[in-house]
This record gives C-alpha cells, sequence and structure tokens, in this order.
C-alpha cells in the first residue's frame, strides 16, 4: 500500500447538463477500498440522464474495467494487478436484502439513493478530488475517469484475457439484459420470447434467451438496422414495427401467427413509457411480460390485459449477483455464444462524449465505450 497521491483526468459533469475533461488528484486508498485504473468505460443512457438531470459537479460513468493499482489493508480477496469489473449496485453486505441475496436492492446502497441526492457515505469523497476539494462519483464509481477508488464489495476479478472494452460493458447493459431472462424471468428452454426494442439491452435479451434455450425468439423493432443486428444476436423472427402502430395492434397479430396463443414472455426494452404495457399485450394467459428499459412514468393501463394469470416483473440490474453472474457472462463470451466484441459499435477517446452520446441517442451505435490509454 502506498501513500501516494496521484494525478488523473475524470469527465466532470457540472450539474446543469455540462460536462469536461478535467484534472484529479486520487488520495489512497483505505480499509477496504481499491484504487481501480479504469482502461474502459461504456456508455449508457443513465449517463446521458444523470449529466442532465443530477446535481453536480460529479464524476461521470458506472460501467467501468480496469486494474487494481493499490488496496486498503482490509482487502480481502483482490490484490494488486488483478483486472475487475465495477458492479454499480455495491452491496452493504448487513441490510435486509443483502441477507437474503438480493444484493442489487441493497437497502442501503439502494440505486434508487444514487437517482435521487446521490450515497456520498460509501467512499470517502476527498479520495478523488477536483479544484481542491473531494468530488461525487456517479454511483460511488465514476468510471469516466483514469482512476477511481472504490470499495472492494465493487470490483469483481476477471480473467486477464477478457479485453477491457469487451468486460466493462459487462457491468451494466449486458448484466441487465442477460439477468433479466436468467434471474428474473427464468426463461426456459423451447419457449416462446418476445423481445420489443433491440437496443443494448435488447441485443442482451436477446443472446441471453438463445443460451437459454428458447424456441422462438421475436423481436419487435421500427429501425431496419437494428432488426439486422437483432438476427446476427440469435432473433429467429423480425417484426418491423411501423410508426403509426403504437399500440402495436398489427405486431400483436404477427406474434400470434408464430405462437398461436401469444408468447411465454416478452420483453420491453425500448424506454417509451406507452409501450410499458406492451409485454402484457404479447404474453399468452399466465405469460410472464418484463419491463426493463425502467420506465418511471405514470401511464394508463387497462388491467383487462393482466388477464389471465400473467406476471409483470420490472428487475433491476437484472437481479445481478455479480461474482456469480459475470464470472457465467464471461464464460459464455469465452466459449462463443455469448458476444461482447460485436457490441461495441464505437470506441470513443475521453474527449469525445458529446458526439459518443449523439451517436447514441440517433440510435447509430448498439454501444460506445470510452477507452482511457
Ligand atoms: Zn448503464
Ligand atoms: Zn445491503
Amino acid at each position: 500500500m502506498t501513500s501516494e497521491k496521484i494525478s488523473g483526468q475524470a469527465i466532470i459533469a457540472d450539474g446543469s447538463g455540462g460536462h469536461t475533461l478535467e484534472t484529479i488528484i486520487i488520495n489512497p486508498p483505505r480499509k477496504d477500498e481499491v484504487l481501480v485504473q479504469i482502461k474502459a468505460s461504456g456508455i449508457c443512457h443513465t449517463d446521458y440522464d444523470s449529466i442532465n438531470h443530477w446535481p453536480g459537479p460529479f464524476v461521470a460513468g458506472h460501467e467501468g474495467a480496469g486494474i487494481v493499482l493499490d488496496h486498503g489493508p482490509e482487502v480481502k480477496n483482490l490484490k494488486i494487478g488483478d483486472h475487475v469489473i465495477l458492479n454499480w449496485a455495491i452491496p452493504c453486505g448487513k441490510c435486509f436484502q443483502c441477507q437474503i441475496g438480493q444484493t442489487n436492492i441493497c437497502e442501503i446502497n439502494s440505486p434508487v439513493i444514487h437517482h435521487a441526492k446521490f450515497n456520498p457515505g460509501h467512499v470517502p469523497l476527498e479520495r478523488t478530488q477536483y479544484a481542491g476539494k473531494g468530488i461525487l462519483r456517479s454511483f460511488n464509481l465514476g468510471t469516466m475517469s483514469t482512476h477511481t477508488v472504490v470499495r472492494e464489495a465493487a470490483a469483481i476479478r476477471i480473467d486477464p484475457d477478457v479485453p477491457f472494452d469487451s468486460a466493462c460493458i459487462i457491468g451494466c447493459g449486458v448484466m441487465t439484459g442477460v439477468g433479466s431472462v436468467w434471474n428474473s424471468a427464468k426463461v426456459t428452454a423451447d419457449s416462446s420470447v418476445v423481445v420489443i426494442g433491440a437496443g443494448g439491452v435488447g441485443l442482451n435479451i436477446i443472446q441471453g434467451a438463445k443460451i437459454a434455450g428458447a424456441k422462438e425468439i421475436i423481436v419487435l423493432e421500427i429501425s431496419r438496422h437494428r432488426l439486422q443486428l437483432a438476427q446476427s444476436f440469435g432473433a429467429t423472427h423480425l417484426i418491423e414495427v411501423e410508426k403509426e402502430d403504437k399500440k402495436l395492434t398489427r405486431a400483436k397479430s404477427e406474434v400470434w401467427k408464430i405462437t398461436s396463443r401469444g408468447a411465454d414472455f416478452a420483453f420491453e426494452c425500448t424506454g417509451i413509457p406507452e409501450l410499458g404495457d406492451a409485454p402484457l399485450r404479447m404474453v399468452r394467459n399466465a405469460g410472464v411480460a418484463i419491463q426493463v428499459s425502467g420506465i418511471e412514468q405514470e401511464i394508463n393501463i387497462d388491467m383487462n390485459l393482466f388477464e389471465w394469470d400473467k406476471t409483470y416483473l420490472n428487475p433491476l440490474y437484472g437481479k445481478c449477483n455479480p461474482s456469480v453472474d459475470f464470472p457465467k457472462i464471461i464464460k459464455y463470451y469465452k466459449s462463443g455464444s455469448l458476444k461482447l466484441d460485436e457490441l461495441i459499435s464505437k470506441k470513443y477517446h475521453p474527449h469525445q462524449l458529446s458526439e459518443a452520446f449523439e451517436d447514441m441517442l440517433q440510435g447509430r451505435i448498439a454501444k460506445g465505450v470510452i477507452i482511457f490509454d
């Protein structure tokens, strides 16, 4: 353990929608903290939303992979030189939910708290200093940075032969997608699955369903480009949705032609509030509808859509148990059955975040990654 401060760079959100690349000072880790040199950071809709809506200043980014440079004396399972993926649902290990194994919804360090007002209690702010003061880090990670200090519970060791750019996206979009399939919906072999929206998360729902052995993977999308992508990730049926088909009525009739009674599972991954009830429209009686895109707005739902015996799930982070799920994802990646490299449409320098957001919002990329050299 060193006691040296180091200098780095970070993308700082100013709290009013702006962001700049700035110099930061990183103080040495203490107790159960780990100093990580970030090599790659994924770019997510949550980053765009947080930079535009959260109070600042803070270090942006919550999807990161890098190398352990140093750690405090209470760190048990990591050592200098380990390659790690960061996990944004950092468990306290002691609350009701953590005790029953549901660390993704930890009551102390819930991401909901991060959204509302951040939770600075995790690692003292002074570990990262900007303009002479300790600064908040998005989700207590702040991965759009050359260095960060996190709790050991936030860093999961991975094999050093997994490239950092492919690894960093596991920590959010990939986990949310495949975890919603495997851990929440528990998609079964030979089942039929509808995926509404084939963006970054939707593509991972598709590949999660394929690995689970789903027989029909039916993708509804408005963009032809995304439909092609969906096919390359394992979709078996493609339905191009017309702009006018707001309630997905025509798309639903296509689903019925394929499944005869509605799908066993349907996932909503568009983020469009009006489509919050769409997965209920696609499933058979006693089917499972899953809303993955994080719709939080108030909408009207026709209660007839729940008939009969349907289940509606709203999982957070794919019910992630990172020490089990991250290695599982990497196992499938190494065997060639789960694509990570192909998800990354474009890599960016840290000063290109605005360009990356533009590409993401225009639907030009499945997933963008910032590379820190
Ligand atoms: Zn994310
Ligand atoms: Zn907890």
